[in-house]
């Protein structure tokens, strides 16, 4: 089991949970986790840093994300657009162009954040040539499948499928070469910790329902996705 999307630096985590998976992708959402996550790293084979700024702070400067960058790092993000509250879209798209751009120059893998902006995401995405990525936490319905599928990128599917209605019938929909799972810990807990601080290990709780979904065994879904993830993130 790989772990797509977790929040491991200091102010998100107590401990780090991580029995019985293969990998954790350390995803960023500022310039400190950024570094945090190089840090966590070192000591850990397990944990794969991203590097990357969150559209809500989308002030913080994408050149230090540059230089942050080396052969450990294995994707860029979470970047991307929020369409809630006061957001300030120019901003938003400013910060996350520099960051499709960084991807572009280093080879990396994009894990995009879109909210309430699926579409918009996807219409600056189509602007660039040879990128790739995942929409983690899709949220974009069966309607924007097709879209997202064109652009050649993957859908990452956390614990709320394990509750929210409507997304098992959005996970049918996927294709199974392009589904990649996730915990977005610490939030997002999947049932049957509900109320709790997520972490890794509950992925567990998502691969199963994934399995109930496709109706295959565990371990040949597990096979399945791992494998995905290890295409898109190009672990060996
Ligand atoms: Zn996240």
């Amino acid at each position: 089991m790989i772990d797509t999307h977790a929040h491991l630096s200091s102010r998100f985590r107590d401990e780090i949970k991580i029995d019985g998976l293969e990998y954790v992708i350390l995803a960023a959402s500022c310039v400190q986790d950024s570094k945090d996550n190089l840090e966590l790293a070192k000591d850990n084979k397990k944990l794969l840093p991203a590097v990357g700024i969150h559209p809500q702070e989308s002030d913080e400067d994408v050149e230090k994300l540059e230089e942050l960058i080396t052969d450990k790092v294995v994707a860029v993000g979470e970047c991307g657009l929020e369409f809630m509250d006061n957001y300030n879209r120019e901003s938003q798209e400013k910060c996350f162009r520099k960051q499709i751009e960084l991807a572009q120059k280093y080879k990396l893998p994009l894990i995009v954040h879109a909210r309430k902006a699926v579409d918009e995401a996807v219409e600056i995405l189509k602007e660039y040539k040879n990128i790739n990525g995942v929409f983690h936490c899709y949220a974009g319905g069966i309607k924007r499948i097709k879209k997202i599928n064109d652009l050649d990128f993957y859908f990452g599917i956390d614990g709320n499928l394990t509750y929210e209605i409507g997304l098992e019938e959005v996970v049918k929909n996927i294709p199974k070469d392009r589904l990649i799972l996730e915990t977005d810990s610490p939030f997002l807990t999947p049932v049957p910790f509900r109320g709790e601080k997520n972490c890794s290990e509950n992925v567990r709780y998502v691969y199963q329902k994934v399995a109930e979904i496709w109706q295959m065994s565990f371990e040949e879904t597990e096979k399945i996705i791992d494998r995905n993830a290890k295409n898109l993130f190009k672990i060996v």
